[in-house]
């Protein structure tokens, strides 16, 4: 009898794809939604000589006070909620979904949306069940509060803005699932810093199921995998339990305790990116032949005359974006395409123009 993973590893963790991750070497990378702006030159200096002060042979704090206050302060979340943090907010989803895998229960969310969320139900043993949002990536609030009452997910997953499609869900509609659904809403802000304040944190306390979950990683600091929960109290004590003590290193935290203070250099990389989705989608739309989502993200989901063809002819011109196409009906012929520079949207631009032409 065999010993191997084909017969040892779960079926249905056999049957899924890792997480897909281009290289990228050599590449203008819009691919992956990150803030195309580094550190300024000594802000990044006094990043080296404070992390040159941590005791690398000791294991971080695990509580990590000071940068919970960093992320308090910058994110402005109120003492009445209690923070979790996560080594980038995919490991949140993780515990989140193993906190709540009772046997039999279901994970539900729009489609599409950010594949994580399907991944983790899936690891952690749960059903899952996706809504589709209508052609225009609006949900329909009748669709969805059926689904919500007839599946009665143990969890719900909300990216608000949504990944891929870049827009925000009615909030109304929001706070009606959360009403109706007898189990936890957790809504997804990783998008936030673009989305002119829409948020649910405001929300937090006069709903006893819902969580909202964070990242640095679009505000230029995806390389530190810093994300985090804020919940109330009782499920942040709960949630706690599943987390690996020493899940954020300590080079990561004295990072982001020092540069989540430098509100002013975020903020202005921020706008510029905002100030630039305007001007890609004006200069996409020019195209003629690119219909484009509205979008409170750093990306703008755009539909091509062939998605197969624009994303390979965009490669062969040095520029990497993510193909969507053939990953849900709803994404049909669609590309995602991170903000970038203005040297960079220009040149996105250009290459596209001539791939369609
Ligand atoms: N949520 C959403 C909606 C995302 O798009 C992403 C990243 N693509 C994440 C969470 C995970 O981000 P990170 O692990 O970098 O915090």
């Amino acid at each position: 009898m065999s010993k191997g993973p084909e017969a040892l590893v779960r079926a249905e963790i056999r049957a899924l794809t890792a997480y897909p991750v281009e290289p990228s070497k050599g590449l203008v990378k819009l691919d992956a939604m990150e803030n195309p702006y580094r550190l300024p030159p000594e802000l990044a200096t006094e990043m080296g000589a404070r992390l040159a002060a941590v005791a690398v042979n000791r294991y971080p704090d695990p509580a990590a006070p000071a940068l919970k206050r960093a992320l308090r302060e910058a994110m402005r979340i109120p003492d009445s909620l209690e923070i979790l943090l996560g080594n980038g907010s995919d490991e949140i989803l993780q515990i989140v979904s193993l906190a709540l895998a009772k046997p039999g229960a279901t994970v539900l969310a729009p489609e599409p949306s950010f594949v994580m969320y399907r991944l983790a139900a899936l690891a952690a043993g749960m059903r899952y069940v996706g809504v589709a949002l209508n052609p225009d990536f609006t949900l329909d609030e009748k669709v969805f509060l059926d689904a919500i009452r007839r599946e009665r997910p143990a969890l719900t997953w909300i990216a608000y803005p949504n990944n891929p499609t870049g827009n925000l869900f009615s909030r109304t509609t929001l706070l009606a699932a959360i009403d109706a659904s007898p189990g936890l809403i957790a809504v997804d802000e990783a998008y936030y810093a673009f989305a002119g304040g829409a948020s649910l944190l405001a929300e937090m306390g006069r709903h006893a199921n819902l969580i909202v979950v964070r990242t640095v990683s679009k505000l230029g600091l995806a390389g530190l995998r810093l994300g985090l929960a804020i919940a109330p109290r009782a499920w942040v004590a709960e949630l706690e339990k599943l987390r690996m003590p020493y899940n954020v290193n300590a080079l990561s935290a004295a990072a982001g305790e020092l540069l989540l203070a430098r509100a002013d250099v975020f903020r202005r990389q921020t706008e510029a990116i905002v100030a630039e989705r305007a001007k890609l989608a004006a200069a996409l739309g020019a195209l003629g032949r690119v219909r484009t989502f509205p979008s409170a993200a750093n990306f703008i989901l755009a539909r091509v005359p062939d998605a197969k063809h624009a994303f390979e002819g965009l490669r062969e011109r040095g520029i990497l974006v993510r193909n969507f196409h053939g990953s849900h009906p709803l994404l049909e012929n669609c590309l995602r395409l991170t903000v970038g520079t203005p040297d960079e949207n220009a040149r996105l631009i250009d290459a596209l123009a001539a791939t369609i032409a």
